[in-house]
């Protein structure tokens, strides 16, 4: 496994619509490990194909839903990977909640979206399942899947704002008016 070096803000490929993976082989399998890997050396939840530079629709994902809030030494991450992933339901409700994004670090953005979405993507041997998710999961999926079209926070967000005093400051008062 190697880490990869993670697509910074301003690069094009991060508006690029990405084309479906077609091969289900050994180098897929590998380009996926690289990105469980990367993905946890930055501290992230989830990073999708365009952020390594591969312009196929393909995100991980971390599932932190059983993960303890303090993660021990050697602790064993469960990851998703999500191959040609299409949403096929979501929620009426909605929610609005702060992201961040490894492509645009010290940057946050409010972004609403479906509490709640069903999705459906194949494994890394091509095989197709189905996933609801909500809460903190169901929200990476969403942000991932929007990198897959060439959406990042900074297209999705209510508010996009640098993540220091001012901009906190500046974010607070755009939520009150
Ligand atoms: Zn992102």
């Amino acid at each position: 496994m190697a880490i990869r070096t993670i697509v910074q803000e301003g690069d094009p490929i991060l508006n690029k619509v990405c084309r479906p993976v077609t091969q289900f082989d050994q180098r897929l399998a590998t380009l996926l490990d690289d990105m469980h890997e990367t993905m946890i050396a930055a501290d992230g939840v989830g990073l999708a194909g365009p952020q390594v530079g591969m312009l196929r629709r393909l995100f991980v994902v971390w599932d932190t839903t059983d993960a303890p809030e303090e993660i021990p030494e050697g602790y064993e991450y469960k990851f998703i990977d999500f191959i040609n992933p299409e949403i096929v339901a979501v929620s009426e409700e909605t929610e609005t909640h702060y992201e961040g994004c490894l492509s645009f670090p010290g940057h946050n953005g409010a972004v609403t979206r479906p509490a709640a979405v069903k999705v459906r993507a194949q494994d890394r041997s091509g095989q197709w399942f189905e996933l609801e998710a909500d809460g903190l999961l169901g929200r990476c999926i969403q942000h991932e899947n929007d990198h897959l079209d060439g959406i990042t926070i900074m297209q999705s967000s209510d508010y996009f704002y640098e993540d220091t005093e001012e901009g906190r400051e500046a974010a607070r008062n755009a939520k009150e008016n």
